[in-house]
């Protein structure tokens, strides 16, 4: 399952940060984007990330998932628009000289730490 090495990956980044910060003792939540073009399931990945953390420090994390929405950007015209899957079209001008500016990939951010004073 594509969402199980994701989760892996995002456990691999989380114990990382949690390192980093220094009397962490426990990880409250994590907020995760994910770019629509990856075509992750969020429950997918929110099982995945439950089923790798259990019996670990990061038991019990609150997974927050949000999806952000692919946009393109027209070579062309310049003009920046919303992606409609599967059409990859300038909405302003019809030329498929586009690329992608938004959509894509998995990251992290807004970790909440327990921190031990
Ligand atoms: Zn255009």
């Amino acid at each position: 399952m594509h969402e199980a090495s994701i989760a892996e990956e995002l456990v691999r980044q989380v114990r990382a940060e949690l390192d980093r910060i220094e009397g962490a003792v426990r990880l409250k939540s994590v907020r995760v984007y994910t770019g629509v073009l990856e075509q992750i399931v969020p429950d997918n990945l929110a099982m995945a990330f439950e089923a790798m953390t259990k019996d670990s420090a990061l038991e019990n994390t609150r997974l927050e998932i949000i999806e952000v929405q692919a946009k393109l950007k027209c070579v062309k015209c310049g003009a920046e628009s919303e992606v409609k899957i599967p059409f990859f079209v300038c909405p302003e001008c019809s030329s498929t000289d586009v690329e992608v500016i938004q959509g894509k990939g998995v990251w992290l951010e807004n970790l909440e730490v327990e921190v031990d004073e």
